[in-house]
């Protein structure tokens, strides 16, 4: 085996500066699940009108300063819906959690609601970051998966108004049969357009997800081969598709020794189209994002319109409510969260799999598909102990941990 560089060294995979079983790093909160849209793929199945048990604006006030209570740096807070923008004290939310240190970030979606003055007041108020979602490249693909026509043209508009007053954009894509062709025009559009992070979704079937025609596991490989390469121009991270830092692993090993991914990975025509497709882009390897090493429960929570606290708001058991019981002491204590949080409990590939302490699949597509929430990942097509480096593998995961250790 050939040895990694000692010196060449950078970060493959993030890892907060703390402990994840002590305090999260993103609390999103579904403040809504009214929304005008019917996405093709909603995790909420969003409902046209406000449920009246919503969490109220004091009760919101409250999850805010628990939020606030796990100290600093303060996790991220994401607020989500349905769409955020149908609840009238949302700047109110905002402006508290701003004036709480509380770094908030906002996905609304694109419907007239969505205009460049509500962008402003949001922005003035405290929100720092918002997504949109771009799951076509044109009108008729992009407005098939919303449901509505003329979601696409608004969201541009957003995506420009945003970037406008200053705020950081992250452009969110579904990866499914339907739009699989226009991945690689999507990315140019972030490319060309701006924006902090392309961020492709790989589907969890809950919701109305359900009757959306996912990849298969070797296309998500494609896929995510795929996704890599786009990172060396743009920031690009995945969601839902945790084997992606399995990936980013193998391809920083193939890298450094100099050995192309295409036959190790046995990647196929789908990930030569794709970059075909994507032409020639401006290789930044600066601009790669870098994974973060979290995942459902273990740096994640999710709390619902009804306080009910989730591990992923893709994951549908609740762990507790906060009616109840307080963030932190579900976050910490509660069985389902110390589960997912022990990657010795994993089974099936994922319990047999090397990569599992960066990785450890997606539990919310093993509880969806198996009904076992610690199940290996369906859409993962990796047998453990198969990539040929595995020497380079543990010495570079090795390194990882030490560097964040010193
Ligand atoms: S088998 Fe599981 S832990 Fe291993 S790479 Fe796939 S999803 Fe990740």
């Amino acid at each position: 085996m050939t040895a990694l560089s000692p010196t060449a060294h950078f970060h493959t995979i993030r890892h907060p500066k703390f402990s994840l079983s002590d305090r999260p790093f993103i609390v999103i909160w579904e403040v809504t699940r009214a929304c005008d849209l019917a996405c093709a793929h909603c995790r909420a199945e969003a409902i046209p009108s406000r449920n009246p048990a919503e969490l109220t604006t004091a009760e919101g006030r409250s999850l805010i300063d628990q939020v606030a209570a796990f100290g600093r740096p303060s996790p991220i807070l994401i607020l989500t819906g349905g769409d955020p923008l149908q609840r009238p004290d949302l700047r109110e939310l905002v402006a508290y959690a701003s004036s709480r240190h509380i770094p908030v970030a906002l996905s609304p979606s694109a419907t007239p609601r969505l205009t460049s003055e509500r962008l402003r007041e949001l922005h003035a108020a405290g929100v720092k970051a918002i997504s949109l979602s771009v799951d076509g490249a044109s009108a008729p693909v992009h407005d098939a998966f919303r449901g509505i026509a003329g979601v696409y043209e608004r969201t541009l508009r957003a995506w420009d108004a945003a970037l406008e007053c200053g705020l950081k954009v992250q452009v969110n894509t579904t990866a499914a049969r339907l739009n699989l062709w226009d991945l690689p025009a999507i990315a140019r559009m972030v490319l060309e357009r701006g924006a902090l992070t392309w961020s492709v979704f790989f589907l969890v079937p809950v919701g109305r997800g359900t009757a959306l025609a996912q990849l298969s596991a070797e296309e998500c490989e494609n896929v995510m081969n795929f996704v890599y390469d786009v990172g060396r121009a743009m920031p690009a991270k995945t969601t839902e598709g945790h084997h992606y830092k399995r990936v980013v692993v193998q391809r920083t090993v193939l890298q450094r020794l100099g050995v192309a991914p295409e036959g190790v990975l046995k990647l196929g025509r789908l990930y030569g189209e794709l970059n075909a497709r994507l032409g020639r882009v401006p290789a930044r390897d600066t601009t790669r994002r870098t994974p973060m090493d979290v995942n459902a429960g273990r740096g994640f929570v999710f709390v619902s319109h009804t306080g009910d606290v989730h591990p992923s708001g893709f994951l549908p058991i609740p762990a507790g409510n906060l009616r109840t019981i307080g963030l932190g002491e579900i976050y910490r204590s509660s069985r389902l969260f110390n589960q997912l949080r022990d990657p010795a409990l994993l089974r099936g590939r994922c319990g047999r799999c090397e990569f599992a302490p960066v990785c450890g699949g997606s539990r919310s597509r093993a509880y969806a598909m198996t009904g076992d929430v610690l199940e290996e990942d369906p859409l993962c097509a990796y047998a453990p102990l198969s990539f040929p480096f595995q020497n380079e593998v543990a010495q570079l995961l090795r390194d990882e941990a030490s560097a964040y250790a010193g």
